[in-house]
């Protein structure tokens, strides 16, 4: 008994619902999509050149139609009935989900490409179980050229990531010209290379025209040594060489909000600015005699506290210019505005007292979600890594425990992508197949998951060519 057509689909969708009857793959010619959604356009092209069928695009009256519906954002509808397959989203990224969709069932039924290939009805009904599905790739540790950047959005987009969380700087390298910081160039950093304004713009309008938003990152007071060895006017010891800006000169807080500003300026459509507040050290705080000078004028007992006092000002500093801050879950008991959203990637206990906090927070705890560390322990990896398999991916879920405390608490999951062990010829690798459990894992409600039969899916996917279809985009 063959499978149906529709039983294949990653991530699984809310409802699917077999009906009678079969759509002739051979009678599909022609496809139409409303205004809104002319981006998906491409996408559909793409398609069906990959299945080598003559479907046209066409205004009106289509086989295919793609019609804005009364849904919300992300989800989406597909009725296939023997004469007609429409397609319903409330808005572009959930066109281009269920474009994906109907990739991954047109490649199960023409795999064989038997000229009697079809559909089988049905009615399918999706929509995300998070708003946010997130990833971030580490471009300071590696530099990705823009090409690369492009494929790597069109990638996400195929796989329903809504969120690029850009880390552009950090101890090794600065990816983007800042007049603020003019020394600042591609020299001297791990991979060289830096984006102009130019690539800049145009990343952002591959990303606008995917429906993914950009959450560009600006790492302080730590990962800074690039930025701080230009400008050593900010370290607690100007002679030495310091990871952290000094929490006690003005000129930091100055110097930083000028950096945010521009930032900001530099991506327009970006609600959310990563501000970072992970990993600093404290050694040069505690003999610098300005950070000492600032915790006794601020009557502060120890450094962590002047740390968050300086994180708290900057969260501030992106909320007075219309936008919300986000930051790394610290890992000590620090405590920022509630409108911060706080990205939890230590220990996932911590979101526990993000949500005592009042704090939004993402899901993004290493040993669930990190994608630089080895699938398995016959890749290469690094003293701090461990092993994190697909079904370790897979099977993540931030309310594994403590659901009743959390469920107004978590926007979403992100996985991250750092690059020590990643320059950009490896980071496919790293993503496949790796990617398609966690689009399952921040798309797919709890019960709609099964590890055995996403493999049994996924099985079927790799068997029609979907795999190079998805890894060509
Ligand atoms: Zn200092």
């Amino acid at each position: 008994m063959p499978e149906h057509t529709a039983s294949i689909l990653i991530p699984a969708p809310v409802k699917m619902t077999p009906r009678p009857g079969k759509h002739q793959v051979r009678n599909l010619t022609s496809f139409s999509v409303s205004p809104e959604f002319n981006t998906v356009v491409p996408e559909l092209q793409r398609l069906f050149k990959a299945l080598a069928m003559p479907v046209e695009s066409v205004s009106g009256a289509a086989d295919i139609e793609l019609k804005k519906g009364p849904l919300p954002s992300g989800a989406w509808q597909i009725k296939i009935t023997p004469e007609k397959i429409t397609i319903e989203a409330g808005e572009r990224t959930g066109a281009g989900y269920a474009a994906n969709a109907l990739a991954q069932m047109l490649f199960a039924a023409t795999a064989k490409g038997h000229p009697e290939d079809a559909l089988d009805c049905a009615e399918i009904e999706d929509a995300p179980r998070y708003p946010w599905r997130g990833f971030m790739l580490d471009s300071a540790r590696q530099f990705q050229d823009k090409d690369f950047i492009k494929k790597f959005l069109r990638t996400l987009s195929a796989f329903r990531i809504n969120s690029f969380h850009w880390h552009l700087v950090d101890s090794q390298g600065w990816r983007y010209p800042s007049k603020i910081a003019a020394k600042l160039g591609p020299e001297g950093s791990w991979s060289f290379g830096q984006y102009s304004r130019e690539d800049l713009q145009e990343i952002s309008q591959c990303a606008r025209e995917l429906g993914i938003r950009i959450i560009p990152e600006v790492d302080v007071p730590g990962h800074s040594s690039f930025l701080l060895e230009h400008y050593p006017e900010y370290t607690c010891d100007p002679a030495g060489k310091c990871n952290e800006f000094c929490l006690g000169k003005t000129g930091s807080m100055k110097m930083i909000q000028e950096l945010l500003a521009e930032l900001m300026a530099i991506f327009p459509d970006s609600p959310i600015i990563h501000i970072g507040g992970d990993e600093a050290n404290s050694a040069h705080w505690e003999k610098c005699p300005d950070c000492n000078a600032a915790l006794k004028a601020k009557n502060l007992s120890n450094m962590r506290e002047l740390e968050n006092d300086f994180m708290v000002e900057l969260a501030h500093f992106v909320l007075s210019k219309g936008r919300t801050p986000m930051i790394w879950g610290p890992g000590i008991e620090q405590v920022y505005p509630p409108e911060t959203v706080i990205q939890s990637w230590l220990n996932f206990r911590d979101n526990l007292r993000f949500h005592k906090h009042g704090n939004k927070v993402i899901h993004s705890v290493h040993t669930s979600l990190y994608f630089d560390y080895p699938a398995s322990l016959n890749e290469y990896w690094e003293s701090w890594m461990m092993e994190l398999s697909e079904q370790g991916v897979y099977m993540t879920d931030p309310y594994c425990m403590w659901y009743e405390e959390l469920k107004n608490t978590i926007l979403g999951l992100e996985a991250c992508l750092w690059t020590e062990t990643a320059p950009q010829h490896r980071i496919m690798s790293k993503l496949f197949p790796r990617i398609f459990a966690y689009a399952e894992s921040a798309w797919s409600s709890e019960e709609n998951k099964n590890w055995n039969d996403y493999l049994r899916r996924k099985g079927k996917l790799e068997a029609t060519g979907y795999l190079d279809f998805i890894r060509d985009i």
